[in-house]
């Protein structure tokens, strides 16, 4: 909570000052909700999220003295209203051995941190974990997967840089099954520059997934960097054509997040969130809440 509350302390002041100047000793009007609107589409919280909360603010509120706490802890109310329902745990469902989960992500977003995060969990809980480093586009991620593995414990299925990703996939699938394991987590290329590539690989990946069992992938999880911003809901709509996204990741909440974009992806798209990631440390990944989120993005 606190790593959260500090990574968007910039939004939360942005929009702290900006709603101290526009309802200290004024009556509401249409002009002050049209300005609040603003402030909050600049918090990237979405223009249907910024309406939605200025119709409350204004109901009923209209040429009467408002001040900026009140309007705050309405902007959290309804903050947490969006995002309550999509704050769903990623379950590893036993029923699946293995059960595979996919990363998909654009590069730098923390895809491979994430993996080696969750699999310190899943190793905590006393699971066998299999990593698939299906990333053979760089060298340098081959090998930071490896170090995960070392780290926590799970094997490794790797092959060298520029292989056959889909390979690299069905022999960990097969290796995973082989030895009984519970997770298989699968990291991917994320070259959303070249999406017509990007997105033959991923289909290939996934199709011999599918050979092997018919139900993987389980889950199929994007990790979003807070701080790109609105791209972030560019890269939802990309990843959710080409790889049938399931679940969300976002990391980076500790920086200089620009975390208001994940109330806009759920209100568009209501996809559920799993986890947060605020630091580059093994244990900082957490749940995600709604609550501490929308009250760490109104400050
Ligand atoms: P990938 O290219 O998507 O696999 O991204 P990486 O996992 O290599 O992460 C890119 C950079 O972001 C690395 O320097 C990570 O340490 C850093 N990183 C990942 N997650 C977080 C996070 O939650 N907070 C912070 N501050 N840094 C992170």
């Amino acid at each position: 909570w606190k790593r959260l509350s500090q990574g968007l302390t910039r939004t939360a002041s942005n929009l702290t000052t900006g709603i101290t100047d526009l309802f200290t000793k004024k009556k509401l009007d249409a002009a002050t909700l049209e300005d609040l609107e603003d402030i909050l589409i600049r918090a990237d919280l979405g223009v249907q999220t910024a309406e939605n909360i200025s119709a409350v603010v204004g109901k009923g509120r209209y040429e009467k003295d408002i001040d900026p706490e009140e309007v705050r802890a309405l902007i959290a109310g309804e903050i947490e209203k969006t995002l309550a329902p999509v704050a769903v745990p990623l379950v590893f469902d036993s029923a699946h051995k293995p059960f595979v989960l996919l990363m998909v992500g654009v590069n730098g977003s923390g895809k491979t941190t994430t993996i080696g995060k969750v699999a310190s969990k899943l190793r905590a809980e006393g699971k066998k974990v299999v990593l698939a480093a299906a990333d053979t586009f760089r060298a340098a991620a081959i090998e930071q997967l490896k170090v995960w593995a070392d780290r926590t414990g799970a094997a490794i299925v790797a092959r060298e840089q520029g292989s056959d990703a889909a390979g690299v996939a069905f022999d960990a699938y097969a290796k995973a099954k082989a030895e009984g394991a519970d997770v298989l987590i699968v990291d991917t290329a994320g070259r959303l520059q070249n999406r017509t590539e990007l997105m033959a690989e991923l289909e290939k990946v996934v199709r011999v997934l599918k050979k092997q069992e018919p139900a993987a992938p389980h889950a199929v999880v994007l990790v979003l960097d807070a701080t790109v911003g609105q791209n972030a809901l560019v890269q939802v709509e990309a990843f959710k054509r080409v790889a049938g996204v399931t679940g969300l990741v976002m990391t980076k909440l500790d920086g200089t997040a620009r975390g208001g974009i994940l109330v806009a992806i759920a209100a568009k798209h209501g996809l559920p969130v799993h986890l947060v990631g605020v630091g580059e440390g093994i244990d900082d990944l957490q749940p995600f809440a709604a609550r501490d989120f929308a009250r760490a993005i109104v400050g």
